[in-house]
């Protein structure tokens, strides 16, 4: 529940309804919104915290929200979350692109791919260290070691770099080095751990789960804002169903549904949505067509011999191509690129 309070009300008025409603059981929280001054009521709303919020004169205002997420709604905040990465604005009116390979792979071809990327355009570099494998025989990425590769390649191009953190045995090193925490698909209700990024005040690019509702994918996000954490990314990456063709479905329609829900900034991840190298560019088009933020592309020089997702991973002269082709979609939807 939210209550807009009257544009004169006294602190000492604030203060003593505060009391009140926490007497009656609820956790009660105040923000500056356009709107006003708004408390938020959560927790079991009992009879008694009813009966005192609308016997109170200074209160302009009730909403009470017609699903679960508070923080991430745009009834809650109307105003657009927006939010710089290493000098990228993100949710802004630019478009951005984060590309980069699947997971980093050495350090030479990863500094090579970083340059590549951004003269064809892109913002935020992107490269998995901590690489969340479907078998335990594949490749699960160089760790450490690839974060600091990581971290060489954005002194070198002064891109920002983001990449997975699959555990809350690395947070902290993942922290140490990356500007963007990714939480992935499959952690997406790892509830211990977004309450863990929510506090560690990082920004969050966080995956929507591949079975996830978007109700419950703006819930995970929820438990970050919940914890203080307002710089949060969502993104759309496909979700399961029973087509074959695809790797997974991508559901465009999050986009718009999730910008109208939510304040927070949308992506899109091609590359996942589809599984396939020639899909991504027409998907990126329509993402962007679609309202999309942002994209997060995977590139690779030699997708043939990558050890992770070659066969989504675009060349860089296709990536080059892509993005030429991005400028006029998103100059149409009045964004730039
Ligand atoms: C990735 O971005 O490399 C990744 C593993 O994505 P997802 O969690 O969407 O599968
Ligand atoms: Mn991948």
């Amino acid at each position: 529940m939210l209550m807009i309070m009257n544009p004169d009300v006294t602190e000492k008025e604030v203060a003593e309804l505060e009391k009140r409603l926490e007497e009656c059981g609820c956790h009660v929280s105040r923000s500056r919104e356009e709107k006003g001054l708004v408390l938020r009521l959560s927790g079991e709303i009992k009879e008694e915290a009813e009966i005192a919020v609308r016997s109170t004169p200074f209160v302009k205002k009730v909403v009470n929200l017609p699903y679960p997420f508070e923080l991430v709604s745009r009834m809650y905040r109307e105003r657009r979350t927006v939010f710089t990465v290493g000098g990228v604005e993100i949710g802004g009116e630019k478009v951005v692109i984060m590309a980069g390979p699947c997971a980093v792979e050495g350090r030479d071809t990863f500094i090579q791919t970083a340059e590549a990327v951004k003269q064809g355009g892109a913002d935020i570099l992107r490269g998995g260290a901590y690489k969340p494998r479907s078998s335990p025989y594949s490749f699960q990425g160089l760790g450490e070691e690839g974060l600091k590769i990581l971290a060489e390649a954005r002194s070198l191009t002064g891109l920002p770099v983001v990449t997975e953190v699959l555990d809350h045995a690395s947070v902290e090193v993942v922290a140490e080095y990356a500007d963007i925490l990714q939480v992935g698909a499959r952690n997406m209700q790892n509830f211990s751990l977004l309450k863990e990024l929510g506090q560690s005040g990082k920004p969050v690019l966080i995956k929507r789960g591949m079975s996830a509702t978007i109700e419950e994918w703006l819930m995970a996000a929820e438990y970050l804002l919940s914890e203080g954490n307002g710089k949060v990314i969502l993104c759309e990456r496909g979700i399961r169903t029973f087509e074959r063709y695809t790797r997974n479905t991508l559901d465009l329609s999050a986009v718009p549904i999730a910008k109208e829900l939510s304040h927070l900034p949308v992506f899109v991840d091609p590359s996942h949505g589809t599984g396939q190298w020639r899909w991504v560019s027409p998907m990126s088009l329509a993402a962007v067509a679609a309202g999309a933020d942002g994209l997060i592309i995977e590139v690779h020089s030699s997708p043939k011999e990558a050890l992770c997702d070659g066969k989504q991973s675009l060349l860089p002269e296709k990536f080059y191509h892509m993005v030429s082709s991005l400028k006029k979609v998103a100059k149409t939807v009045g964004r730039s690129l």
